[in-house]
């Protein structure tokens, strides 16, 4: 599977962090799509998914 082919150049390019700021790849304007499709979208800041994760902590 290629993760990440691009040859985006370092100045047009920024690091992909999820919903925690936790590094993924580098990405740019070109690729960025295409590597967010190899993550499950929630990890990007689903709000919901952030809700019931706080409910269920609280539950218990
Ligand atoms: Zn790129």
């Amino acid at each position: 599977m290629a993760f990440n082919d691009c040859m985006h150049s370092r100045e047009d390019s920024w690091e992909l962090l999820d919903v925690h700021g936790l590094y993924l790849a580098r990405v740019c304007d070109k690729c960025e799509a295409a590597v967010r499709k190899q993550y499950n979208p929630e990890i990007f800041g689903n709000i919901n998914y952030h809700v019931e994760a706080g409910e269920r902590l609280e539950e218990e």
